[in-house]
């Protein structure tokens, strides 16, 4: 699929839920109960259908996101069911890593072997005044039972704030390194009165300085999305960096996200969107859905606008799946 700037869609990222067990402050307001009602959530068979469909037009990547969605009953069964589906040749997950440990052996047999872990700070006070509950050792015990499952890479997604966690970069660095999982450092983005108010770092600095520290070059990483790598010279040991206001990405966006109530949006930034589920659940046929979402990736916005309108988006990035 191509839209309407030359570029070509072939990811889509499928939250499972909004729900979460943490709160994270970047993303999630403390108090948030404000939740889709589960008859509004895609069932899986509807998400197998819709990934069939993406798969037909030419998508060949999925991640699986949310919310957190190891908390969605029987995550792993439908994880099973989209490997299965022709022509998904890649099939990842993002977790807050809180329910890792008890389900890594799972979904590694369901086959996925790509994960992306969020983890702020390796400080237990600060990942608790983060997240709002005492999840570090929780975290921790996932990523090294996910480890020993195999999974591989694994990517450890540490948002960079000011005055909470920019003085760990270093400290985490040196944590994934022991561990050979790949850092990526992500900027804070506008998206909800949260992310508004999470201190944004502009990580190009941090960039120049870890490309000093390591003796970093610049590299490519398979499968490495908007995120920008610096690599060891053994390529041992990788740096990405998701800079999405200091130096943007969206000419070469590739991606579009389904909702858990199968809202697809078109970009994480905009409102530009496609209801799927009323055309799901009337009955449409394959080469209906197929019209449909043909039509949607042709109202693909150029770009996001985090830096010119920072206060357009209200809808929090558990909604739309980050
Ligand atoms: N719960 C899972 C997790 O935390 O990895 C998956 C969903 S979460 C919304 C996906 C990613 O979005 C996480 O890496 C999180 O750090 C990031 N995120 C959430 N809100 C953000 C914001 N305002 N700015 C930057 N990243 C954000
Ligand atoms: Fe939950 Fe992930 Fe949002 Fe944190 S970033 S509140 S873990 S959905």
């Amino acid at each position: 699929m191509q839209d309407r700037y030359g570029r070509t869609i072939d990811y889509l990222r499928i939250s499972v839920t909004d729900r979460c067990d943490l709160r994270c402050s970047y993303c999630m307001p403390e108090g948030f109960r404000d939740y889709e009602e589960p008859a509004n959530w895609l069932s899986f068979d509807e998400i197998s259908r819709v990934v069939a469909v993406f798969a037909r037009l030419g998508t060949s990547r999925f991640r699986i996101t949310g919310g957190e969605p190891l908390l969605r009953r029987e995550i792993a069964g439908l994880l099973g069911r989209l490997n299965a589906i022709e022509g998904v040749r890649d099939l990842s997950l993002s977790t807050n890593g809180t329910r890792l440990a008890r389900l890594a052996p799972a979904l590694r047999q369901a086959g996925v072997s790509r994960l992306n872990v969020s983890l702020d700070s390796l400080c237990a006070e600060r990942v608790q005044k983060i997240t709002r509950r005492d999840a570090l050792a929780e975290i921790l015990d996932g990523l090294l039972v996910a480890k020993s499952q195999g999974f591989h890479p694994i990517k450890i997604n540490m948002v960079v704030m000011q005055d909470v966690n920019e003085d760990e970069v270093d400290d985490m660095a040196g944590f994934c390194l022991r561990h050979g999982f790949i850092l990526r450092l992500i900027e804070t983005m506008p998206i909800g009165d949260t992310g508004r108010a999470a201190g944004f770092v502009d990580l190009q600095p941090i960039r120049q300085r870890l490309q000093a520290r390591y003796g970093l070059r610049e590299g490519h990483i398979a499968g490495g999305g908007p995120a920008r790598y610096l690599v060891s010279p053994d390529g041992q040991f990788s740096i990405g960096f998701i800079t999405p206001l200091s130096q943007h990405f969206c000419e070469t966006c590739n991606r579009v996200r389904l909702s858990v109530d199968g809202t697809l949006h078109l970009c994480l930034g905009q409102e530009h969107s496609l209801a799927l589920r009323p055309l799901l659940r009337a009955g449409a046929s394959d080469a209906e859905l197929e019209a449909a979402i043909l039509q949607a990736i042709d109202l693909k916005p150029e770009r996001h606008e985090f830096r010119e309108q920072p206060d357009k988006l209200i809808r929090i990035m558990a909604h739309t799946g980050g």
